[in-house]
C-alpha cells in the first residue's frame, strides 16, 4: 500500500466555486491523519469578472496563516492559471498603481508578483483554454516547460485531464532538470462516467505520465484538488493507478510532511519559516 500523508492542492471559499474555509480544510486534514496540507486557491481570471487587485486580496495576507494548526503543517500556495503559449501566469504583466486603500504600491509589482508573494509554492494549471485553440503539440509542450521555469512553480496541476495534446518526454525532462513535480490529481478521476472515453483517456494519460516519472526519477505529488473539506486527503483512484504500475514510494513527494517540505526546498528554494 502506498502512503500519502500530504494534500498539497486544496481549495477554500476564496476559489468561489469551492465550499469550505481554511479552518475546515485543516480540521478535515487532522481528522484523516494528514501531516500537511497546502491551501491552493485559484489565482485565475475565473474568480472575478473584473480583474482588480481588490478581487485577489485574500492572497495578499496569506502570511498570517499559521504554519502549524491542529497538528497539521499548513502551506500557503496558489493554483495559478497559465495564460499564454509561453507559459506565463495570470497577471504577469498587470500593474496597478492605486491600492484598495487608495494609496500607491510602495514597490511596483505586477498582480502576479503581489498575489504569489506569500505562496510557498505555486501549482501551474490550464483552465481557460481559448489561447490554445490553434496551438500545436510542440507549442503546448513548450508552454508547460515555460511554466516550469517560473521560480515559484513547483508542479504542473492536473496534467492528465487537460485534454490538450503535448509531448510527455520534454516536460518530464524539464521537471528532472528543475526538481519540479508532476501532479497526479484525484479530482481528475471524477470527470466522466465509469468506462467513458473521457475517463479512460484521463487514466491512460496519468499512467503514461507516472511511468515516465518513474523512469526519469521525477517525483509526483498526489493531491485531491478538494473543493469541499470532506474530500481532503481522499486519493483512492490516484493511489490505485500508481500501485497498478508499481510506482516507487520514494518518488511520491506527498508521502509525508518531511518529504514534501524537502521537495518544496529543492524545487522552489529555501522558504524562511517553512517548517514552523
Ligand atoms: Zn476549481
Ligand atoms: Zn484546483
Amino acid at each position: 500500500m502506498l502512503r500519502n500523508l500530504c494534500d498539497a492542492h486544496v481549495h477554500t471559499i476564496f476559489s468561489r466555486h469551492a465550499y469550505s474555509t481554511i479552518e475546515e480544510d485543516v480540521r478535515a486534514a487532522a481528522r484523516v491523519g494528514l501531516e500537511l496540507i497546502g491551501i491552493s486557491d485559484h489565482y485565475s481570471p475565473m474568480i472575478a469578472s473584473d480583474v482588480r487587485p481588490l478581487e485577489y486580496q485574500h492572497f495578499f495576507n496569506l502570511g498570517i496563516v499559521p504554519r502549524r494548526w491542529m497538528g497539521v503543517h499548513v502551506l500557503r500556495s496558489a493554483e495559478a492559471d497559465i495564460i499564454d503559449l509561453k507559459g506565463h501566469l495570470f497577471g504577469h504583466e498587470m500593474t496597478f498603481s492605486p491600492r484598495k486603500t487608495g494609496d500607491v504600491w510602495r514597490i511596483p509589482r505586477s498582480l502576479e508578483e503581489q498575489a504569489l508573494l506569500h505562496s510557498d509554492y505555486v501549482i501551474a494549471s490550464v483552465h481557460g483554454r481559448d489561447f490554445t485553440k490553434h496551438a500545436t503539440s510542440a507549442q503546448i509542450t513548450a508552454m508547460y516547460v515555460g511554466a516550469l521555469e517560473h521560480e515559484k512553480v513547483l508542479m504542473l496541476g492536473h496534467l492528465g485531464r487537460t485534454g490538450l495534446s503535448y509531448e510527455v518526454a520534454p516536460i518530464i525532462r524539464a521537471c528532472a532538470e528543475t526538481h519540479k513535480l508532476i501532479e497526479i490529481n484525484e479530482h481528475s478521476f471524477h470527470f466522466g462516467a465509469p468506462g467513458s472515453e473521457r475517463l479512460l483517456a484521463t487514466k491512460s494519460r496519468c499512467r503514461e505520465l507516472a511511468e515516465a516519472c518513474a523512469e526519469a526519477g521525477v517525483s509526483v505529488a498526489v493531491n485531491t484538488d478538494a473543493h469541499i473539506s470532506c474530500e481532503v486527503g481522499q486519493v483512492p483512484n490516484a493511489l490505485a493507478l500508481l500501485e497498478g504500475i508499481d510506482f516507487p514510494q520514494e518518488l511520491i513527494a506527498t508521502t509525508d510532511a518531511e518529504s514534501f517540505l524537502a521537495a518544496v526546498e529543492r524545487g522552489v528554494g529555501p522558504v524562511g519559516d517553512l517548517r514552523g
